[in-house]
């Protein structure tokens, strides 16, 4: 692969950067290491925070960046709505940081004549919530979900993602969402727009091969794999497309990259 080209890189948070509360080791030498070459971007598909609580996540962490730099569903979500529907009242399934993401890009919350029903990962999801999902997509509300991962892999073990709640939706109104997270088209239009340079000249770097290097490869961009989270070396083998860089760590991805550039 030539590296030569690469102008920015898009790095996937847990399972990449962290894992639940910790810190993947030397993942913050190799993010202060890269900052030095490339303009970075951070990306996730956790819609439970805000981005305000993603920044203040990774200082704690010892990583500094500023909000432009931080791509999530949620952010996506609000994207979404506040481009696309003028009313922009919005029944939430989710949690607060969802909805102060939402509130952030003036949306209104509601529980009467919504325009969307917007549904990310919501611990507090219920039968009754569920209900309401229904009656508003039935009356015409447009069913948005931030995306559809089916599990977390959490620092307590496996726990049921966002896309367990919209399968449930989408199983009683018989209607699809339009997904606003990783893999989506719109995700990958929206890093377009953030990152602003060509697909090619971006790398993707991220531990998921269904929503990170997936995006990636569809979208035309590079794409590096990390074994720090849920793919492992038996799950690349299988695979016709492959990302064109498979590090241990994040923490060893400078020099892989330099390594590239040299041997190119
Ligand atoms: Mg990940």
């Amino acid at each position: 692969m030539d590296t030569s080209g690469l102008k920015a890189l898009v790095i996937d948070l847990d399972g990449t950067v962290y894992r639940g509360t910790t810190l993947i080791p030397g993942a913050d030498e190799a993010i202060s290491t890269l900052f030095e070459a490339y303009d970075l971007y951070f990306l996730t598909n956790n819609s439970t925070r805000s981005r305000k609580e993603f920044l203040h996540r990774l200082s704690e962490l010892g990583i500094s960046c500023a909000e432009q730099q931080l791509i999530t569903s949620g952010y996506a979500a609000a994207k979404y709505i506040h481009d696309r529907y003028p009313e922009r009242r919005v029944y939430v399934i989710g949690e607060q940081g969802l909805v102060d993401e939402l509130r952030e890009q003036h949306l209104t919350i509601c529980e009467e004549d919504c325009d969307c029903v917007l549904v990310g990962l919501d611990k507090a999801f219920s039968y009754s919530k569920l209900h309401n999902a229904l009656q508003f997509i039935l009356q015409g509300a447009v069913f948005i979900a931030t995306n559809t991962d089916p599990f977390l892999v959490t620092s307590t073990g496996i726990k049921p993602g966002a896309g367990a709640i919209v399968a449930a939706i989408e199983t009683a109104s018989g209607k699809h969402p339009i997904v606003t997270g990783k893999p989506s088209s719109f995700m990958r239009a929206l890093i377009l727009t953030m990152v602003n340079v060509q697909p090619h000249e971006i790398l993707i770097v991220g531990d998921n091969l269904a929503t990170d290097i997936r995006m990636g490869i569809e979208g035309g961009m590079k794409t590096a794999l990390v074994l720090t989270g849920a793919a492992t070396e038996r799950d690349i083998a299988s695979l016709a497309i492959r990302p064109e860089i498979v590090v241990d760590s994040l923490a060893e991805l400078p020099q892989a990259l330099r390594s590239l550039h040299t041997v190119k």
